[in-house]
């Protein structure tokens, strides 16, 4: 096996047993990234030490325990995720030069199962964004074409996995960020239930919607890389007892005579002619393969974005409150005249935040406050309790909902910037995943005229990723994206 040719787990295990360390597989990524990334700045930091040294105690473990299911395996982490002796910055200036104490769960459970963190992935400020471009290190460019955005917030992670700069990474999902950025990117991004994964060690956005999770080039990786993190955690009150599955297992197993539900109505209107062309021709595959297709009535989906836009901004208020200039890296410098505490916080959110996270506090703000409360938050939380209604009845006759995961492919860095409305608008068809609280995955499902990847989205029900699993390998057997690589990637496949 050539070196240009490892891309995915299946690769590093197959290179490994044929000769391969640990440390050429972290050398060979490490080089991609210091040949590739510069355009792309799908990296805010290469952990490049501490991988090779991690890498070498793989190799000393390895060989007693050749069981270890990411031996070897590069893992890129979105920069809201701690890691110790790393930077863990959520691409703030109010975090900038934390270094977190310790290890997200994610983290120590990656490592226990032997995968190398490579390196710290751009991502919009503190997860809020659909761009990558509300960064303090500057934009991440889409390696598909590089005047484009990979989405966001976790375009980083994303972008890396696509120009095969890692194998593997994962992000956070609030209201999109894992499915919206693997969709502009042409990967594969799954949003677990809520409580799959453990979010300890995730800086904290919106607290009832954050959900870790996984990017990959194949379904198979996604689901290796989810066993991995998935499972109850007792630093995570949040996290859920339920048992997880042999997702790996399970892989193999087709589902027999699945029913997918489509909401066709919603898809009428505000979706690109592309997606919509490749939307539906992804739907003739799942028919092609046996799938009964069924429309799906959803009658609050339109809700599901100013729902989330009330809910993740209150949040996101109460949860930033700690970036006080106390307790963590960033204190704005106070001159004598303004030396109170006061002033100091005033300060040090003024000019430590962007604009974007200051946007959202002060709705989110605006929103809890008395007077308000009643009209905004609350009706939300009852909006979202219909939305999860919709989808419970759509349930009891389909195994999977079908849609695009975005209304649009990638567009231009810049173009919508100042313009966030239009912005949110495009967490349509992925926020509702979260509100529901309920799994979904993007799978690349071809591509527009202008060659921008399409993403196909399933959603299925609580701690049914399983399901989602299944079908998603199922149609990229016969649909194998993947296998195409971006002109700006490491490898040309
Ligand atoms: N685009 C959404 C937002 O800006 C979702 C972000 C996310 O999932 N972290 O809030």
């Amino acid at each position: 096996m050539t070196a240009s040719s490892i891309q995915t787990i299946a690769d590093i295990r197959t290179a490994m047993a044929e000769g391969l360390t640990a440390v050429d597989i972290c050398a060979q990524y490490l080089e991609r990234i210091a040949a590739h990334d510069g355009p792309i700045h799908a990296f805010t930091h290469v952990a490049k030490e501490q991988a090779l040294e991690r890498a070498e105690s793989i190799d000393r473990r390895g060989a007693e325990d050749p069981d270890l299911p990411l031996a070897g395996v590069p893992v890129a982490v979105k920069d809201n995720i701690c890691t110790r002796g790393l930077p863990t910055t959520a691409s703030s200036r109010i975090l900038e030069g934390f270094v977190a104490p310790y290890d997200a769960t994610v983290i120590d459970r990656l490592t226990k199962a032997g995968a190398v963190v490579i390196g710290k992935t751009n991502c919009d400020e503190f997860a809020m964004g659909s761009t990558t471009e509300h960064s303090v290190s500057g934009p991440t460019h889409n390696p598909w074409d590089l005047e484009r955005v990979p989405g966001g917030s976790s375009g980083g992670s994303a972008a890396a996995v696509a120009a095969r700069l890692s194998p593997i990474a994962v992000g956070s999902d609030t209201g999109g960020s894992i499915r919206q950025p693997a969709a502009f990117c042409g990967i594969v991004g799954l949003k677990p239930t809520y409580g799959r994964v453990s979010r300890y060690g995730l800086l904290a956005f919106a607290s009832s919607l954050d959900q870790i999770g996984p990017f990959a080039l194949t379904v198979s990786d996604a689901a290796t890389l989810l066993q991995a993190i998935a499972g109850q955690d007792s630093c995570d009150a949040t996290s859920a007892v339920e048992a997880v599955p042999a997702f790996d297992a399970a892989l193999r197993e087709p589902v027999p005579n699945p029913t997918i539900g489509v909401p066709w109505q919603i898809l009428e209107d505000g979706v690109d002619p592309d997606v919509h062309t490749a939307f539906s021709a992804a739907i003739d595959v799942l028919r092609g393969q046996g799938a009964k297709i069924v429309d799906v009535p959803l009658p609050h989906a339109g809700y599901a974005v100013p729902t989330y836009y009330v809910v993740a901004p209150a949040e996101a208020s109460s949860n930033l409150a700690r970036y006080d200039g106390v307790r963590y890296a960033y204190r704005a410098p106070v001159d004598a005249a303004g030396a109170d505490l006061t002033s100091m916080y005033d300060r040090t959110r003024d000019t430590g935040f962007g604009d974007e996270v200051k946007r959202r506090i002060m709705l989110g703000t605006y929103t809890l406050s008395a007077g308000y409360y009643d009209a905004y938050y609350l009706k939300a939380q009852q909006v979202r309790t219909l939305i999860r209604r919709d989808y419970d009845t759509a349930f009891e006759r389909v195994d999977a909902i079908a849609m695009p995961t975005t209304p649009t492919p990638a567009f231009g860095l810049g173009e919508r910037s100042d313009d966030p409305l239009q912005l949110y608008m495009g967490d349509v068809f992925t926020a509702s995943a979260n509100l529901t609280g309920l799994p979904a995955i993007s799978l690349p499902c071809g591509y527009g005229a202008s060659g921008l990847p399409v993403g196909l989205q399933l959603t299925g029900r609580a701690f049914d990723e399983e399901t989602l699993l299944r079908l998603g390998a199922g149609y990229e057997r016969d649909a194998p994206w993947w296998r195409d690589t971006p002109p700006a990637a490491a490898i040309r496949g």
